[in-house]
């Protein structure tokens, strides 16, 4: 559509200028419509007075507060770009976005202060910023009340379709995080496609503990909850009983949440202790996410369990799933206006109706291009507007689309294919696994051998236990050959399992 995410975000207000659409949840502190819109006026306002508003880069390092969606749409109406950071990032991994996205102005929380002075030598961010109060003796530091200005009247002009509005980073899962550019354009559409398939009433409270900087977080969340006309708790971090309880207290009718947390809903005893009847689905997305679990979650909670699935590329949204249309297993129907192929990545050629493949998608909420990386942005854009997404998957009769796996995470093993995630997804539903990640480890005759990590549910299973487990649920060639009994699976934010970095433990592990 051609309208900026910020219009698109006041289209959806409402008209009661009172109601409360973001809450503080450890705090309990209230934004009304009148002051969110104030607030998104005053800094367009303010930035633009500055020289920092039109055109500017703008870098966002912040958990979740209410503030996030003020500066967002602040920097959006004022015609700039923001960047978005992931708040655990150390000081080099900030230095490393600044530099390369080329930020002007850092706008981040007080207790990141000192790190973001030392992120920032050396990089072209002139000034920077803290939501809240002036930490003591920090006079050179602004704050966002400094950042404000006269009231903004309208989205300052730029081109809807072209202007990158923002700049968010890949989750860095098969290799280095990539800058994405996204449109106005790409994300008032996504909001459009989603909200096509989910029936958010006005007001209706949502928990918001997925990051904003992350794109599932800032388009399924702060855009499109908010574009309904619905209402965010925000939390800083993920914490299950904080979640279970503000879920339960504001009486949230969808829970959006991700595979690790899934697997909390499904197994910890906690789950019980709260009154979750207000919950008519959860949604799960970023990862695969097997049958059992959906079951189990719905079940428990007594209300559909559906996936959605997506990319940073896709603004994120491609395939969703209507809470009266849940089916396990699978990551949702083709959202309006997409266009889907799946194609055998040997040939370039469509597979048979119902056959896997690689996943090729084109509509409005395809990205513009990586930021900074022509190369990258030609290997996964065609020119006819094809994204390569990079994952295998089928649909079945009825459209609904299945994911396997990455194509580059697949495991070889004697020639056969094995798809880490089918494997993790059994092993999730042994009693005596808490959390699973599977990768493939070199091996001289057979190629590739599939290993697991397992963090053990009180006592730890043995091999032969797990290998036991599987027979009879997959295939032979789907066996587990390796175990390491771990404390902990490496994630990122956004709650994939970090393949990668189990693949340097092994590394490391042969070194040493
Ligand atoms: P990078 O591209 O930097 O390696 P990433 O691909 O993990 O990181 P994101 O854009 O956050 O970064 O994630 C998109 C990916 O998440 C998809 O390509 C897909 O592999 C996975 N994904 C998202 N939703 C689902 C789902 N419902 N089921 C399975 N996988 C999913
Ligand atoms: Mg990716």
């Amino acid at each position: 559509r051609e309208i900026s995410i910020t219009d698109r975000l006041f289209e959806g207000l409402g008209d009661d200028p009172n109601r409360v659409m973001l809450i503080d949840g450890p705090t309990g502190r209230e934004v009304s419509v009148e002051a969110f819109r104030r607030g998104v006026r005053s800094l367009a306002g303010g930035l633009n007075a500055r020289g920092t508003g039109k055109g500017a880069m703008i870098a966002l390092m912040s958990p979740n507060l209410p503030e996030f969606a003020t500066v967002f749409h602040g920097v959006a109406y004022a015609g700039g770009t923001v960047t978005l950071v992931n708040p655990t990032y150390t000081a080099s991994e900030l230095r490393h976005q600044l530099k390369d996205s080329g930020a002007t102005l850092l706008i981040t929380i007080p207790q990141f202060l000192a790190m973001a002075r030392e992120a920032s030598e050396g990089t072209e961010v002139r000034e920077i910023a803290v939501i809240g109060a002036r930490p003591e003796g920090a006079d050179d530091i602004l704050t966002l009340a400094d950042l404000m200005g006269a009231e903004q009247e309208a989205q300052t002009p730029i081109d809807i379709r072209n202007h990158v509005l923002a700049l968010p980073y890949s989750s860095g899962t098969t290799g280095l995080p990539k800058g994405v550019m996204l449109t106005h354009w790409n994300l008032s559409s996504n909001v459009d496609q989603t909200l096509g398939m989910v029936d958010i009433q006005p007001g209706e409270a949502t928990v918001a503990f997925l990051p904003f900087f992350h794109i599932y977080g800032l388009e399924c969340l702060l855009n499109m909850a908010l574009a309904a006309g619905g209402a965010l708790i925000t939390m800083p971090r993920f914490d299950l009983e904080m979640f279970l309880d503000l879920s339960s207290r504001y009486r949230t009718r969808r829970m959006y949440v991700v595979p690790p947390v899934m697997i909390a809903l499904a197994k910890h005893p906690i789950v019980d202790n709260y009154d979750l009847s207000c919950v008519e689905q959860v949604n799960s997305g970023a990862a695969p996410l097997g049958g059992d679990v959906t079951d189990t979650v719905e079940r428990r909670l007594g209300c559909p369990s559906t996936q959605g699935y997506g990319m940073t590329e896709l603004s994120p949204v491609s395939h969703s799933t209507p809470a009266s249309e849940a089916r396990a297993g699978a990551s949702g129907l083709t959202v309006p206006n997409t266009e889907c192929r799946v194609v055998d990545p040997a040939t370039g050629k469509d597979v048979e109706p119902g056959a896997e493949g690689e996943l090729w998608v084109r509509g409005p909420q395809v990205m513009k291009g990586y930021w900074n990386n022509p190369k990258a942005t030609a290997e996964t854009l065609d020119a006819d507007g094809w994204l390569r997404t990079g994952d295998v998957v089928r649909f079945d009769e009825d459209g609904f689309m299945y994911v396997t796996d990455r194509l580059k995470e697949l495991i070889k093993y004697k020639g056969f294919q094995v798809p880490p995630a089918e494997v993790e997804a059994a092993l999730i539903t042994h009693p005596k696994v808490a959390d699973v990640g599977v990768i493939g480890v070199p091996d001289a005759e057979a190629g590739e051998l599939p290993m697991a990590f397992v963090v053990g549910a009180g006592e730890a299973p043995t091999l032969e236990e797990l290998q036991a487990h599987l027979e009879g649920t997959l295939s032979h060639y789907k066996q587990v050959r390796l175990l390491r009994i771990v404390d902990e699976i490496p994630k990122a934010a956004s709650g994939k399992i970090l393949r990668r970095v189990l693949r340097e433990q092994v590394k490391e592990a042969e070194q040493a």
